[in-house]
């Protein structure tokens, strides 16, 4: 079992429109834009980070919008709910604050004893709120008071049609049984960081999501650094995997690989960080290029869309 992995690092997902999306994130949800960057394998592509003060591993939500994308259709083989930490005691503001924005289908409930407000974003994808006791500290920046705000992701919900083959991957990669409740499973890594809950919820009879507009494209978790990625790697090839070499990806170094449900893992590092080329003060302000597509600067500034 592997010992390296920590949680998550951060969840990529898909979006119709960068200006929504950008919205939702800052004004509704109150996160930080840390990072406004382009797909690095398609540049035409913005790929938008949200989270904490800094885009502390655990709490970044990022994005590929593309412009007018139709809608994936929800199903098993992919990521259903991601979940943000709230504070205790703030489900109701939330809810409140929810409605006021007008968000689609919110509604509460209990898992594992916890309270949860869920909500569609722009395009349908699923979230919840989840109350735990959490000591990273929110980003506060965009009118979201620190006794509500986002403390980052405790995790994300698996649906797949059966539990066997991920449940294991996931006990390899460190996660350790917590409980059950109905269909779902969950997992947790002791001593993780705070986004160290995944839970997996076995469907039967529902079809195979279909990746668009609205569905998570992949999920990453954190390493420490380049050392103990390379030695995940090792142990995932050695399992039989087949995993990506390492890529950099600026902000930090990621390996792919799918899961027996379909699902895209990365494995990312906590190291250099979103801070390596802008000032704290002014993360994701400024179009930040990588250097192969640099020479692009002119033309993408003229065909991305503008983001407040
Ligand atoms: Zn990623």
């Amino acid at each position: 079992m592997l010992k390296q992995i920590k949680g998550l690092h951060h969840v990529t997902s898909l979006a119709s429109s960068a200006s929504e999306n950008n919205a939702f994130f800052t004004n509704v949800l109150g996160l930080r834009r840390v990072k406004k960057t382009v797909n690095f394998d398609a540049p035409d592509v913005y790929h938008l980070y949200y989270g904490d003060e800094v885009g502390t591993p655990g709490s970044v939500m990022t994005y590929f919008p593309f412009a007018n994308a139709a809608r994936g259709k929800r199903g098993v083989g992919e990521v259903g709910v991601t979940s943000f930490s709230i504070p205790k005691e703030s489900a109701a503001a939330w809810m409140d604050r929810l409605a006021t924005f007008e968000v689609a289908k919110i509604t509460r409930d209990t898992r594992f004893g916890e309270a949860r407000v869920l909500f569609d974003g722009p395009d349908g994808e699923r979230f919840a709120l989840v109350e735990v006791d959490d000591n990273r500290a929110p980003w506060t920046g965009n009118g979201v008071s620190a006794d509500m705000g986002i403390r980052g992701f405790q995790g994300a919900d698996m649906r797949i049609v059966d539990d066997g083959a991920t449940a294991e991957l996931l006990k390899f990669m460190g996660y350790e049984k917590f409980g059950a409740q109905d269909n779902v499973t969950r997992f947790i890594i002791p001593d993780g960081n705070a986004a160290n809950v995944i839970d997996l919820e076995t469907l039967s009879g529902v079809p195979r999501a279909t990746s668009s507009a609205g569905s998570v494209h992949h999920i990453a978790f954190a390493v420490e650094n380049r050392a103990r990625q390379l030695e995940v790697r090792e142990a995932l090839l050695d399992t039989g995997y087949q995993v990506t070499p390492v890529i950099n990806r600026d902000y930090f170094y990621a390996i792919y690989f799918r899961t027996p449900a379909g699902v895209l893992f990365e494995i990312a590092t906590n190291e250099p960080g979103f801070d390596r080329d802008e000032d704290t003060a002014h993360l994701g302000e400024a179009l930040k290029l990588p250097s192969q597509h640099e020479h692009l600067r002119a033309q993408l500034e003229r065909h991305l869309e503008p983001l407040s």
